[in-house]
């Protein structure tokens, strides 16, 4: 039975009416214009019921098409320890069966993306030697090489994909990819001179070298192709210039000479850290000049993301013939039901991606997915965590929730939505804890989306009261006498320049200026030359050089590790930050550590060698670590120990229990009010999905 996508337009504003239209792929028809396109998601082949359910999920929330991950065809070619998913045989198939039964329970298409990766992988776990189009080392920085295929290579290959198209459609699949894009994968090493050196019919000029991805669309359409439609994702633009694919030159010529080939284009700027720019260097649109040529060279439909949150820039897509079909893999995991508060006219309740590629980490890291705005991402079926629901509450019960960053306002959000009465006090005079401050640094304004869709969500619940400038000592929370309490309380960056590298507090000479980020956020004067020692290698380190060096000052950034903002190679950004910095004049000291603080300098220490020397300073930046504001948790509890009348829970919750990202404060704050009366838990607290046990 094929339940309805939409269940409720009666508040649908018309100007959204074109959004809803169906929209004609080969033999199927997508139910609207949201197509959520293949995204990696750290599930796939190791979690696959935990991939299934969130796609479901996604076919629920409104998404007209809903696509797989990246799926692997063959053993020649896997990107272990990537979770991606794998159709080598039939084995395979009911994990891809029950995705597309969630898939169609709620009326949306599902799409698979079969890849063969090439000389993009090593086959960590096949051992199998890797092929591509010529003889090179794979992309990663194993020491293996991939050998280049040869005219059997090349025809089994082609037979691969053929056989991956069957079994998807025995699946259940209505679209099957044929990807070519990402500079991941054989069909865009083939097609790209950078990795293409052949002499035969495959190589050379670029009709030799598109030969196999014409080739393969065709078998897959002569496959499949009665009944399924068949679409090309490509990478339409390299951002290398002359020495890749261009919107300009090749790339736009190859959508010219495959135009009428697919049964719908789905295109994007390659590589992937091209194609999903965070927020700090690409705003919502930012592919539409790349990718706007395509619709005038084919007549099929045309779908491109871009980070689209805002149902007015779709509408303005569709109505300036730019696309058919806004594509979105972080906007649907930012909020699975998009589509559906576009059709019921709540707008206002869209939960905005602000653009910071956690997601891509969970990725790159080989775990399922999270995300920072949406904790439920991949808690749908191990913990039956719904993006929308929520059970409601176990009693009739009071909370206190102290503290207001985002793990405190998705704690109120949260309770409030259970139907508790809540009371938020935030000792300052706006919402959103740190997020209120970072969201006023270069680039991170889409950041304070964390704090505004929770501010609004809030101010609708009668439920939930929020008081600001209301610091709270330990009197005054038991005065108050909620049954619960929470501290969300927070953390503040330590000066004390202990962390990862340092074990001890560095060494300060008295009178010496030492800062932190905070002091910096808060808009502290600063004297040049600055020394800012990031031992925490996520974003602040940079972004405090990029502010500090914007005011003019001589900044130099020492950090233990090889690079800056080591940890940003997650989110796809750490070479945009490093060349930021270069090109704004920061001087780089990698891998060294601070081990003293003069008057005037600093010494550093090589993490090697442990040579020393020194460098002026007027003022240090310490970014090593955060301490936790935990004192009013440990006055309550002294509070109580001797006597006081206590609440029946007292929990912390986010940065004040430990410091972490802003994505690990949402979670925590939205776990505590999903337990919050839930039987204790002393045993594994989600579902696992253990692998099989092979029968001999
Ligand atoms: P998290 O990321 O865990 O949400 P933040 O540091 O972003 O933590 O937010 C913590 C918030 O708690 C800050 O807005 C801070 O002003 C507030 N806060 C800290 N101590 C108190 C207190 N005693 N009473 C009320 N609010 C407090
Ligand atoms: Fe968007 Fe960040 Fe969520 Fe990814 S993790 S979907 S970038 S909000």
């Amino acid at each position: 039975m094929t339940i309805p996508v939409i269940h409720s337009q009666d508040a649908r504003d018309p100007r959204y009416d074109i959004l809803f239209e169906p929209v004609r792929i080969g033999p199927v028809t997508a139910p609207n214009r949201f197509y959520q396109v293949p995204h990696c998601n750290g599930m796939g082949r190791e979690y696959p019921s935990s991939m299934a359910e969130m796609r479901g999920i996604k076919a629920e929330g409104g998404w007209g098409v809903v696509c797989t991950e990246q799926v692997e065809i063959h053993p020649s070619s896997e990107l272990s320890p990537v979770i991606e998913g794998r159709l080598w045989d039939d084995a395979d198939l009911p994990v891809f069966q029950k995705m597309c039964e969630k898939i169609h329970a709620h009326g949306a298409l599902a799409g698979i993306e079969p890849c063969y990766d090439g000389t993009a992988a090593a086959n960590r776990y096949s051992r199998e030697v890797p092929m591509g189009p010529s003889a090179r080392p794979v992309a990663y920085m194993d020491p293996v090489q991939a050998r280049a295929m040869d005219a059997t290579d090349i025809r089994n290959l082609r037979r691969w994909y053929v056989d991956a198209a069957r079994r998807a459609r025995r699946a259940g699949f209505d679209i099957i990819y044929v990807y070519a894009g990402h500079d991941l994968n054989a069909l865009s090493h083939f097609l790209s001179r950078r990795h293409n050196d052949r002499g035969d019919a495959y190589g050379g000029s670029l009709e030799n070298r598109v030969r196999l991805l014409r080739e393969v669309l065709e078998d897959t359409k002569a496959a499949v192709g009665d009944t399924c439609g068949i679409a090309l994702r490509f990478g339409v633009e390299e951002l290398l210039g002359d020495d890749g694919l261009s919107s300009e030159a090749e790339g736009r010529d190859v959508v010219e000479m495959l135009a009428e080939y697919p049964d719908l284009w789905d295109v994007n700027l390659s590589g992937w850290e091209n194609d999903s720019m965070t927020s700090r260097f690409a705003a919502q649109g930012f592919q539409d000049s790349y990718v706007s040529f395509v619709k005038k060279v084919t007549q099929k439909p045309v779908v491109g993301v871009g980070r689209y949150t805002s149902p007015d820039a779709m509408v303005s897509l569709i109505r300036s013939g730019a696309l058919d079909l806004i594509g979105a893999a972080r906007p649907s995991i930012a909020d699975p039901f998009l589509p559906r508060k576009v059709a019921e006219g709540r707008l206002d309740d869209i939960r905005e991606c602000i653009g910071c590629n956690i997601c891509v980490s969970a990725d790159y890291l080989s775990v399922p997915m999270r995300c920072t705005q949406n904790p439920t991402m991949g808690e749908e079926w191990r913990r039956g965590w719904h993006p929308e629901y929520i059970p409601p509450r176990h009693a009739d019960a009071s909370v206190l929730v102290v503290g207001a960053g985002p793990a405190g306002l998705e704690t109120a959000r949260a309770l409030g939505q259970r139907g508790y009465g809540v009371t938020l006090a935030e000792s300052g005079t706006v919402l959103g804890g740190r997020v209120a401050m970072e969201r006023r640094l270069p680039g991170l304004s889409e950041w304070g989306r964390v704090a505004d869709w929770r501010q609004y969500q809030i101010a609708q619940m009668p439920n939930v009261e929020t008081y600001l400038d209301s610091r709270l000592n330990a009197e005054q929370v038991l005065d108050f006498a909620a049954d619960h309490v929470v501290l969300a309380t927070g953390a503040r960056w330590c000066p004390s320049g202990m962390g990862r590298a340092n074990h001890a507090p560095i060494p300060v000479e008295p009178g010496a200026v030492v800062l932190t980020p905070d002091d910096i956020c808060a808009g502290a004067e600063v004297a040049g030359p600055v020394v800012i020692f990031d031992d925490d290698h996520y974003y602040i380190g940079g972004l405090t050089a990029e502010v500090l060096r914007a005011k003019g000052l001589e900044v130099t950034l020492v950090t233990p590790a090889a690079d800056v903002s080591n940890w940003t190679h997650n989110t796809l950004e750490q070479h945009r930050i490093q060349k930021r910095l270069i090109e704004a004049g920061v001087k780089i000291i990698p891998l060294h550590t601070i081990t003293e603080r003069e008057a005037d300098n600093v010494t550093l220490e090589c993490v090697y060698t442990e040579r020393e020397h020194h460098i002026a300073c007027a003022t240090l930046i310490m970014v090593s670590m955060r301490r936790p504001i935990d004192g009013l948790y440990h006055d309550l509890q002294t509070l109580i120990a001797s006597g006081a009348a206590g609440p029946k829970t007292l929990t912390r919750v986010g940065d004040c229990l430990a410091p972490g990202t802003i994505a690990v404060a949402v979670w925590s704050g939205h776990r505590f009010a999903r337990e919050l009366g839930a039987p204790p838990e002393d045993t594994v607290p989600f579902r696992r999905e253990l692998p099989a046990l092979a029968q001999d």
